[in-house]
């Protein structure tokens, strides 16, 4: 089974210093992509909506389609937010706490400069609109190199410090660059959270909702064909 959920990174133009160019999504490529999805009549749920209505009927909504982007990035207010806006998207943002409002080298790729995070005004202001936020942890921490405590930690703490923000519950999580373990999984699953992302990409033959894949839409989807055979799977 293909789970209905795209995984984007950047909404932006890669700089000259950039090495994964391949997680830089161009804004007038989502915009096209947004409009095709659109003219495919899909119907956009946030991560908890789709996972909500997977465990009341035990399969997906058809026409379902959920997108996903993590680390929080800024260029997701900036450059992806105002094209969701105009087609009435919603969509679902994984928050690394530690980075709010911070521009950082913590998430980027080894050799890359500082990158900006969402504001807390960003984030508020989005959330208002309908976008979903889920955590990627407090730290961006990669959970199989993390000892027992550290994840339980990772976990809860992202939580309760998004929740704290937005006053609303933080329901969904991601695994930072998709590394889980089964103590990890019991670790989420016991913070309360109902559902949580891995960066396997493709089909998954048994539903685990605390290890579900995504499908990856990367620069090479820059051509609308690309997108559209991406999309193609969703359809059948
Ligand atoms: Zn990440």
């Amino acid at each position: 089974m293909q789970i209905p959920v795209l995984a984007y990174h950047k909404i932006d133009e890669p700089t000259a210093d950039i090495k994964l160019r391949g997680a830089f999504t161009s804004p007038k490529n989502f915009a096209r992509q947004m409009s095709y999805l659109k003219k495919c009549n899909f119907e956009f749920y946030t991560a908890s909506e789709l996972i909500d209505f997977y465990r009341q009927h035990g399969a997906f909504p058809p026409r379902a389609i959920t997108l996903t982007f993590d680390d929080g990035w800024k260029d997701n207010y900036t450059n992806a937010f105002p094209i969701m806006k105009k087609h009435g998207i919603r969509a679902t943002i994984f928050l690394v706490p530690s980075c709010i409002g911070q521009t950082t080298a913590r998430v980027v790729a080894d050799g890359e400069s500082e990158r900006q995070h969402l504001a807390p005004e960003d984030i508020l202001e989005m959330s208002e609109y309908g976008i979903e936020f889920g955590s990627h942890t407090l730290n961006h921490k990669l959970l199989h190199k993390a000892s027992d405590e550290e994840v339980e930690f990772e976990v809860t703490e992202s939580k309760k410090e998004i929740e704290n923000l937005l006053c609303k519950p933080c329901r969904v999580f991601a695994y930072p660059a998709g590394f889980y373990t089964d103590a990890a999984q019991n670790a989420v699953r016991r913070a309360g959270y109902i559902a949580a992302f891995s960066t396997v990409y493709g089909e998954q033959e048994n539903v685990n909702l605390y290890a579900l894949n995504r499908i990856e839409i990367l620069r090479r989807n820059r051509f609308l064909f690309q997108f559209a055979r991406t999309i193609k799977q969703l359809r059948s």
